[in-house]
């Protein structure tokens, strides 16, 4: 058993109150504070690192809309925003192998720091949500801790885009959590310098990769036969080399994957390269094994890379992401947990808070929206059970495998954090509960808002 203390009760200063609490910025938690506000409600974005933005600027996930091809078609809202702010704020740059933008993990702090700010959001940074505060089922706020101690913060309606539903669990609220062997891998992502960007972009047209290569070696990807030979950033021959010649540990052969985007300044950044299998994103100890190990595997890819990459003979490590990548942790059991059919097979919903394109990547399957096939995200999964005044949002939203390998993508949480925004807003406004908001009401600003939800 473990051994344990008590902690005494204690009297706790009750910081800030406000309509919305949004805990988490990333996507998720940046498009629902944005929506809410939008909608004319008062609204706090908390956050436990020092910036807005998640994954895209803590861990360095630049990779947006990969996915876009000629034929793709999307719900539009705060997550195009996204990108057209970042082009036009100069930190977004052409992706490789689609029609979309890849954004700077460091520019775009600079780009949600301005919209937090234009929409009138309270920013809270560098302030970790520990505990709700409640009454009966219901959530009133939020217990954080930081360098000023334990403080609360008080709210109408609390969206959780923790990612991991950490609030939801708190609650109470019955989440599903993937067993840590069969968890989508971690991974530690990094940025070199250095890079010759002719000679690499040389290499890749002399030796291009395409998504039939993704099933090679360690990895089988199922695609639907017309992604195989569309290119890839694939990268995975430099490490197959460096293996075979000794150059880096022969066990290191789950080292692969794509790079990112190669700079005219010699940077290439988003490489996603180094897959930690077992890594648990709820548990310390577990993420302290994977920031670690996965700094080790990071500095072999960059060897390998340098002997055997065209381009990156004088290639080096130019920054780690601030944190480990978490894929896959807890996810809520809502009142609709969208299923692997609704998925493939273009799922409708009465209560669409927006579409998102035939975008399946990951649990083994890599399918691309190149025909106009489309889903759309019912509100409902967005609700967790037994617990009112909460929404959860962004990855951890309600349904199986199959559909969170499209919906944890980035461009599909910012579509369900702006319909969690909307409806909190919607809620505070007409004092009625999360779960009896108005769907007209939810549709009609929604589409105000420029979101297609059909
Ligand atoms: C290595 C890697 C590569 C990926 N590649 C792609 C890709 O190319 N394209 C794509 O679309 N998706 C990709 N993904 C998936 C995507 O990044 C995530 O699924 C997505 O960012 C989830 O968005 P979110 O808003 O739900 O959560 P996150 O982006 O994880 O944001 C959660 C936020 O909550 C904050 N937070 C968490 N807990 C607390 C707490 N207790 N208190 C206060 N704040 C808290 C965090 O600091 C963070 O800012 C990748 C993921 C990883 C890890």
């Amino acid at each position: 058993m473990t051994k344990t203390i008590h902690e005494p009760a204690r009297e706790i200063p009750v910081i800030h109150e406000t309509d919305v609490l949004v805990v988490g910025s990333g996507p998720g938690g940046l498009s629902a504070a944005l929506a809410a506000a939008r909608a004319g409600v008062e609204v706090t974005l908390l956050d436990r690192f020092g910036c807005f933005g998640g994954n895209i600027t803590t861990v360095g996930v630049e990779g947006f809309a990969w996915y876009r091809h000629e034929e793709t078609v999307e719900a539009g809202g705060i997550g195009w925003e996204f990108e057209e702010r970042a082009k036009a704020m100069g930190a977004a740059v052409p992706e490789s192998q689609s029609l979309s933008y890849e954004l700077d993990s460091e520019g775009f702090k600079l780009v949600a720091d301005k919209l937090v700010e234009e929409a009138g959001i309270h920013p809270m940074l560098h302030r970790v949500f520990v505990a709700p505060i409640r009454e009966g089922s219901r959530i009133t706020g939020v217990i954080v801790e930081s360098k000023a101690g334990r403080e609360a913060v008080l709210a109408k309606r609390v969206i959780d885009a923790t990612g991991d539903a950490d609030i939801a669990h708190m609650m109470g609220a019955p989440c599903v959590k993937t067993p840590v062997e069969q968890m989508q891998a971690a991974s530690v992502m990094f940025h070199i310098a250095g890079v010759d960007k002719q000679k690499f972009m040389e290499g890749v047209k002399a030796d291009p990769q395409t998504y039939a290569n993704w099933s090679t070696g360690e990895w089988q990807v199922e695609t639907s036969g017309k992604e195989d030979a569309m290119f890839s950033p694939f990268l995975a021959k430099p490490f197959a080399q460096a293996i075979r010649d000794g150059v880096i540990p022969a066990h290191l052969n789950t080292i692969g994957g794509t790079w990112g985007a190669v700079h005219d300044s010699g940077e290439m950044t988003y490489m996603n390269l180094v897959h930690l299998a077992g890594i648990d994103g709820t548990d310390p100890d577990s993420m302290t094994r994977g920031e670690i190990e996965g700094r080790k595997q990071a500095m072999h890819a960059i060897d390998a890379l340098r002997a055997y990459t065209p381009g990156c003979a004088g290639a080096r490590l130019r920054n780690f992401g601030m944190t480990i990548g978490i894929r896959d942790t807890r996810k809520i059991d809502a009142h609709h947990n969208i299923t692997e059919d609704e998925t493939r097979n273009q799922g409708r919903f009465e209560d669409t808070i927006g579409i998102y394109p035939e975008f399946i990547d990951g649990y083994g399957v890599l399918i691309l929206p190149t025909t106009g096939r489309y889903m759309q995200i019912p509100y409902r999964s967005m609700l967790p059970k037994g617990v009112e005044g909460l929404l959860v949002t962004g990855r951890a939203i309600g349904g199986d495998r199959i559909a969170h390998a499209a919906t944890r993508n980035m461009a599909c949480c910012a579509v369900a954090g702006q319909g969690a925004g909307v409806a909190a807003a919607l809620s505070v406004k007409s004092d009625c509960a999360l779960d009896a908001v108005s769907l007209s009401a939810l549709h009609g600003e929604l589409q105000r808002q420029g979101v297609r939800l059909h």
